[in-house]
């Protein structure tokens, strides 16, 4: 049964057309023709099987006073060499989920489903999640697509007084292998996660003994007499979430949070070369540790079980482990758990795998991050440690203004762009 389907539908109907853009612009157009002879030519190569949307219950987006659809940009393409590759895929993909055509049938066909050869795609913005709206009439149906902002993932389907939302998953793993590989087996990443810690280890002493001595800006003032503390970050600087990864490649599928949570409450992270011996050395000296983690709150059981497993020191009688939104105020940016634990103690060292476990403002574009690490160059090797991550963190979303909904195809294009060739 459709509720709501002639209002809603009727009104983003109406919306479309009077939000449709039939200018356009090709100045972010990549030349699709490339693709198209990439290969063996074969349609089916350039479009892998994705699983087709399977029609669900009805969802949150039905709810048409929540609906408040904002076009920030809509396009009318007539030939296919403005689009751009992930647009090429929505297009060809919303033929076969719609049963214009069958898979692997060629490219061109598209074209020949549309009444006017024409194909309107809406950007729009619900809730926050902005999505890609594709619209185009066969003969006297006009058909609808919503998809995941640049993504083949379809959330809904519109079409002449009908509205279904789905949920699908159609996203693919990131071009992560080599950073995975390489955390998983290369003596090198033990070498330098060991090397990182034992230099920890030899600051420690002079970091406690200094009561001037303090890792962060976030530290206030009259700290001298507090009691030392260190902040570590979780995942990838104590605990490796390589085999989450592992398993993404594996099977072909992109990060989930549903995919992650069922990772985090198996509770089976190793830790990081060189992070016990190092934590049970600062325990030893009587150094309060600090785990401010962007793991959900609703995971700390299964988090401190995976902690308690590793045997790393947790104090019992203090909340040490910090997860995001455990309080109000406590979203991403790492500063205000920082803030609350300098209110009892002095941070003597701070480690991560990310930018943002030490700073603020880490969360911007690749001039930001660069400009603020060098800014705080005196503090590397000596009150701030750093783990590697080269499988993913804020350097990679730094690339598309962090917006890891964008679809492969573009997040390889961007990093592309940020290669220097010196030439
Ligand atoms: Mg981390």
């Amino acid at each position: 049964m459709n509720k709501f389907t002639p209002v809603f539908a009727a009104s983003l109907l109406a919306f479309g057309l009077a939000a449709c853009d039939s200018g356009g612009s090709d100045t972010d157009n990549i030349d699709y023709n490339e693709y198209v002879q990439g290969a063996d030519g074969k349609a089916d190569s350039l479009f892998p099987a994705a699983p087709v949307c399977e029609f669900a219950d009805f969802k949150d987006l039905e709810d048409s006073s929540r609906l408040d659809p904002l076009v920030d940009r809509s396009r009318t393409y007539n030939e296919k060499s403005r689009l751009r590759v992930t647009q090429a895929r929505q297009i060809y993909l919303a033929n076969v989920q719609l049963g214009f055509m069958d898979h692997g049938d060629d490219f061109n066909m598209v074209w020949d489903n549309t009444d006017d050869d024409e194909f309107l795609i809406h950007r729009i913005e619900i809730d926050d999640e902005r999505y890609d709206w594709l619209q185009f009439w066969a003969g006297d149906t006009e058909i609808g697509v919503i998809y995941r902002y640049g993504t083949l993932d379809i959330v809904a389907e519109i079409g002449d007084g009908d509205f279904k939302t789905c949920e699908s998953d159609t996203r693919q793993a990131s071009a992560n292998l080599d950073a995975t590989a390489w955390v998983q087996t290369a003596a090198e990443y033990q070498a330098n996660s060991k090397m990182t810690y034992r230099v920890a280890t030899m600051m420690l002493d002079q970091a406690i003994e200094d009561t001037s001595w303090t890792a962060t800006v976030d530290q206030g003032p009259n700290f001298e007499n507090k009691p030392p503390a260190i902040i570590l970050d979780l995942d990838e600087t104590v605990i490796d979430n390589s085999p989450f990864q592992a398993r993404l490649i594996a099977d072909q599928v992109g990060y989930h949070s549903s995919r992650w949570n069922s990772w985090v409450n198996e509770a089976n992270c190793s830790a990081v070369p060189g992070a016990v011996e190092f934590l049970r050395a600062a325990d030893a000296k009587g150094v309060e540790i600090f785990y401010v983690s962007n793991r959900s709150s609703s995971l700390e059981e299964a988090t401190r079980r995976n902690l308690e497993k590793l045997d790393l020191p947790i104090n019992d009688s203090i909340d040490t482990v910090l997860l995001k939104n455990e309080e109000d105020g406590w979203g991403s940016d790492k500063t205000p758990r920082r803030e609350r634990v300098a209110e009892t103690h002095r941070i003597i060292m701070l480690f991560g795998d990310n930018l943002g476990d030490f700073v603020g403002g880490a969360k911007t574009g690749v001039e930001e991050r660069n400009a603020l690490e060098a800014a705080n160059d005196e503090n590397w090797g000596v009150k701030w440690f750093m783990l590697p991550n080269p499988m993913y963190g804020y350097w990679e979303g730094a690339l598309y203004d962090h917006e890891f909904g964008v679809g492969e195809e573009l997040k390889v294009l961007l990093k592309t762009e940020n290669l220097n060739t010196k030439r």
